[in-house]
C-alpha cells in the first residue's frame, strides 16, 4: 500500500491533503524542501506560516538537540529556565505593561486560554468575533469561526456575535472609502452593543489568515477600541499568523492600529517555535491572574520547545528578519501586482510583508473560483514552488507566506513560477 493509501485508511477524511498527488516532505534547508522522490521545491508556505526563519536553522537544531540531551520534560511543577527566559523576552516585546505570559502547545489552546481568562475576568460568555475569522479547532475556538469552510458545528460554550470589518473588499461596506468603511463598522459595533449584555471580549486577527489574508483599513481596531473601552469589553489580538514581524511594517499586527495601544490579551503560536509546538497568551497581570483555580498545560513551555523558541527569536532579531520581510515582501507584492495585471482571473493582490494573498474569481465577475485556485496550486508545484490556499469565499485565495529570511533572488524565482502558473488559467 502506498503511504497515501495508508494515510487515507487510518486518518479521518477531514484531514485534507494538498495536491492531486500529495507529497511527502522529508527534508528542508533554508527556504527549500525536498520530497521523498528527491524533488526540490521553493517553500512559500512554511508549513502554514510556521517555519518562520528557515528550515533546519542551525541555531535551532543545536538548541533543540542540546536541550534534549540534558532533559526533555519536567512540567510546570518545577522551575524551568528556558521558559522563564522566553517569557521575559516575549513580555518585553509585547508592548503590554506588567505583562505575564502563559505557554501552551498550539494556537488553538492559546486562544482557548485567552477566552477562559476574558470570560473569567469579565464574568460572561458572550464574545465578539469577526466574520471570516479563524481561531483554532477546539470546541470553544471553533465556535468563534466566522468561516463556514472551517466550522463543523455551531454548538458552543460561548455565545458568539459577529461584527463587520475583517474583509475590506467584500460585504455591505466594500464600496465605501476607508474612512467610511471604518465609520460603518464602528456604527455596527455600537449598534450591536446596544442590543446585548456587554460581551467579555472582541477577538480578531489583525490580518485574517485562513480567511485569505484579508484585513480592514489601518486604524479600524483603534476605532473599535474606543467603543470597547466605553463598554468595558476586552480586546484580544490573535497574532498566531501576524506576529514576529511577518507583516514587515510592524512586529505585531495590532500595531497597524497603534493609536489603540496594545491589546488586553495577545495570543501567539506558529512561527515562534519554527516548527516546535509553542503557543501562548500574554496580557497584564490584572487579567492574567484572573483565574481562581489551578490551571496548567502539561506540555506547555516544555524545555525543548522553549530552547528552540529562544534560539529562533534571537536569530530573527539579530538578523532583522522583520526588516527583510518588509523589503523583500514589498518587492514581491509589487512584482505579483504587475503579473496579476495581465491575468483577468485575479481579483485582488493584497497583504503586507511576507503575507500576500492573490484572490481568484471567474473573469469579469466577483464569483470565487476554487477550481482555478486548485489549478494554480498544482501548476506552481509542477514548477517547483509550494504555496497555500485560503479564503472565506470557497477558498479561492492563493496564500504566499515564505520564511522571513527569503532572499530577493528567491522572491524573483518564486514570482516567475507563479507567473507561469497563473498563465495556465
Ligand atoms: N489562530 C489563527 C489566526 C490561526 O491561523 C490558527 C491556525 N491556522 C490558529 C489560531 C490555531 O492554531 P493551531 O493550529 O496551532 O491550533
Amino acid at each position: 500500500m502506498s503511504l497515501l493509501d495508508r494515510h487515507r485508511a487510518v486518518l479521518p477524511d477531514w484531514v485534507a491533503l494538498y495536491y492531486r498527488d500529495p507529497i511527502e516532505l522529508v527534508r528542508g534547508e533554508g527556504r527549500h524542501v525536498w520530497d521523498a522522490g528527491g524533488r526540490r521545491y521553493l517553500d512559500f508556505f512554511g508549513g502554514i506560516l510556521t517555519t518562520m526563519t528557515a528550515h533546519a536553522l542551525p541555531e535551532v537544531t543545536k538548541a533543540v538537540s542540546e536541550q534534549a540531551a540534558r532533559i526533555v520534560h519536567s512540567s510546570t511543577l518545577y522551575l524551568n529556565r528556558p521558559m522563564v527566559e522566553l517569557a521575559e523576552r516575549i513580555a518585553a516585546l509585547s508592548g503590554i505593561p506588567d505583562a505575564r505570559v502563559f505557554f501552551t502547545t498550539s494556537g488553538t489552546e492559546a486562544n482557548d486560554t485567552a477566552l477562559l481568562l476574558a470570560t473569567a475576568h469579565r464574568g460572561g460568555n458572550q464574545i465578539l468575533a469577526m466574520r471570516n475569522s479563524y481561531h483554532g479547532r477546539s470546541f470553544s475556538a471553533v465556535s468563534l469561526t466566522g468561516n463556514r469552510a472551517w466550522s463543523p458545528t455551531s454548538l458552543s460554550p460561548l455565545q458568539t456575535l459577529y461584527v463587520h470589518g475583517g474583509v475590506r473588499t467584500r460585504g455591505p461596506y466594500a464600496q465605501l472609502t476607508d474612512a467610511g468603511f471604518i465609520a460603518a463598522c464602528v456604527a455596527d459595533l455600537e449598534d450591536l452593543l446596544g442590543h446585548t449584555r456587554a460581551p467579555a471580549a472582541l477577538i480578531a486577527e489583525p490580518i485574517q489568515g485562513v480567511g485569505g489574508f484579508t484585513s480592514p483599513p489601518d486604524g479600524l481596531y483603534a476605532a473599535f477600541r474606543e467603543v470597547l473601552n466605553r463598554h468595558g469589553v476586552l480586546w484580544i489580538s490573535d497574532e498566531v499568523q501576524t506576529g514576529w514581524g511577518r507583516t514587515g511594517d510592524h512586529f505585531w499586527g495590532w500595531q497597524a492600529h497603534a493609536a489603540a495601544g496594545p491589546p488586553d490579551l495577545l495570543t501567539f503560536a506558529k512561527g515562534i517555535g519554527n516548527g516546535m509546538s509553542i503557543g501562548g497568551v500574554v496580557g497584564p497581570a490584572r487579567i492574567m491572574n484572573s483565574l481562581d483555580a489551578h490551571s496548567i498545560s502539561t506540555f506547555g513551555g516544555s524545555p525543548v520547545t522553549m530552547a528552540a523558541g529562544l534560539a529562533n527569536l534571537t536569530h530573527l532579531l539579530e538578523n532583522d528578519l522583520p526588516g527583510n520581510a518588509r523589503r523583500v515582501g514589498g518587492l514581491l507584492i509589487e512584482r505579483l501586482r504587475a503579473i496579476a495585471g495581465g491575468v483577468p482571473a485575479v481579483r485582488e493582490v493584497r497583504g503586507r510583508g511576507l503575507m500576500i494573498g492573490i484572490e481568484l474569481v471567474r473573469p469579469g465577475t466577483d464569483e470565487a473560483d476554487p477550481e482555478a485556485t486548485a489549478t494554480v496550486l498544482e501548476a506552481a508545484r509542477e514548477g517547483g514552488l509550494l504555496i497555500g490556499r485560503g479564503g472565506g469565499h470557497n477558498t479561492s485565495v492563493l496564500r504566499i507566506a515564505p520564511p522571513l529570511s527569503l532572499t530577493i533572488a528567491e522572491a524573483e524565482e518564486g514570482a516567475g513560477v507563479l507567473e507561469q502558473a497563473l498563465r495556465t488559467l
